[in-house]
């Protein structure tokens, strides 16, 4: 492969990565030596030193470019941030804790000299990931399935190779702020290749995501892309009302035949307390679709910028 004919942008969001850093680094000089490439790392307002150990990184190395966000804007801000910003003719975005492991760019890259415009990875579970976050990924990736955004499996993360072309529509025609760049990826098709790769330990601190944020990200991945939660819950509401129907007839026959009409206060809560409770779901599942649309109106920006590395164009 002639590694001099094009440039590869390493995207690196960074949440708190002080000590990552520079064993990154040495990670990426080992492992890509004769590559041309632009690193570039996207601080999502970090409250450690990372800022400061990215000021000195991009003083002694001119391929790394950083950006500093004005708070935390989210793992998806930063990303989109990354491919915003990277000048590449392929970009590979990666976790800057090392769990993606550098050496598996070189493969990614292959694929895309073959003619892939999306290199995807899938994680082999080796034990890296505790069960809990392996089955609940495996059950959201199903779930995702099951609305209808196929191309989406388990083992899948945010470490993936785009080309060039994919960059752009995601830069230019993709301005959702409900950000699941997984399965936007997903929703855009185009030839896409897989590697599988087993995950490294995150070398120093603690995952920043927990059941909280996580389910978050599972909720904005599922209204992104698909209204089908809101015919389930109009689903529930029609079967709720067939079965107070039935119940309707019953209590009509007890009056009008049987004369036996006994107030039933067990049947009367049951009936009251379920169709209560499926209407109160269904107006919830409504009302966040609202709240997304709401959100979108308002065309917020993604993220804020404090710092910059370089000047903007
Ligand atoms: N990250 C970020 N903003 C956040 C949370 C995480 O930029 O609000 C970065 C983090 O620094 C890391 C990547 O996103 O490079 C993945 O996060 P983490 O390793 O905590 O997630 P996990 O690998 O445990 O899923
Ligand atoms: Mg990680």
């Amino acid at each position: 492969m002639n590694k001099q004919r094009f440039l590869l942008s390493l995207i690196f969001p960074c949440y708190n990565e002080e000590k990552n850093l520079d064993p990154l680094l040495e990670a990426v000089c080992a492992e890509l030596e004769g590559f041309e490439l632009e690193l570039v790392f996207v601080d999502d307002g970090s409250i450690d030193e990372t800022l400061g150990v990215l000021r000195k990184i991009a003083a002694r190395d001119s391929r790394v470019k950083y950006v500093s966000f004005s708070r935390n804007f989210g793992h998806q801000a930063a990303l989109r941030c990354g491919l915003e910003i990277c000048q590449g003719d392929c970009c590979v975005v990666l976790d800057a804790d090392l769990q993606h492991p550098v050496r598996v760019v070189k493969t990614l890259v292959e694929h895309w000299e073959q003619g892939s415009k999306i290199v995807r990875t899938i994680r082999l579970d080796k034990g890296a990931e505790s069960l809990f976050k392996r089955q609940t990924s495996r059950w959201f990736y199903e779930l995702m399935n099951r609305l209808g955004l196929r191309g989406l499996k388990p083992g899948m993360a945010d470490f993936y190779l785009l080309d060039r072309e994919i960059i752009d529509i995601l830069k230019e025609r993709m301005k959702e702020s409900g950000l699941f760049l997984r399965g936007m990826l997903a929703w855009i098709g185009f030839e896409a290749a897989e590697v599988t790769y087993i995950p490294d330990k995150r070398l120093h601190g603690l995952s920043k995501y927990n059941l909280v944020s996580m389910l978050r990200l599972a909720f904005t991945g599922i209204t992104a892309f698909t209204t089908i939660p809101l015919v389930i819950s109009g689903a529930l509401g029609a079967f709720f009302l067939v079965l107070c129907g039935i119940y309707m007839l019953y209590v009509l026959y007890v009056h009008f035949v049987t004369g036996s009409t006994v107030p039933g206060w067990s049947s009367l809560m049951i009936v009251t307390l379920g169709c209560n409770g499926a209407t109160l779901i269904s107006l919830a599942i409504l009302g966040q679709y609202i709240g997304l649309a709401y959100l979108e109106g308002k065309g917020r920006p993604h993220y804020l910028v404090k710092e910059r590395s370089f000047s903007q164009d």
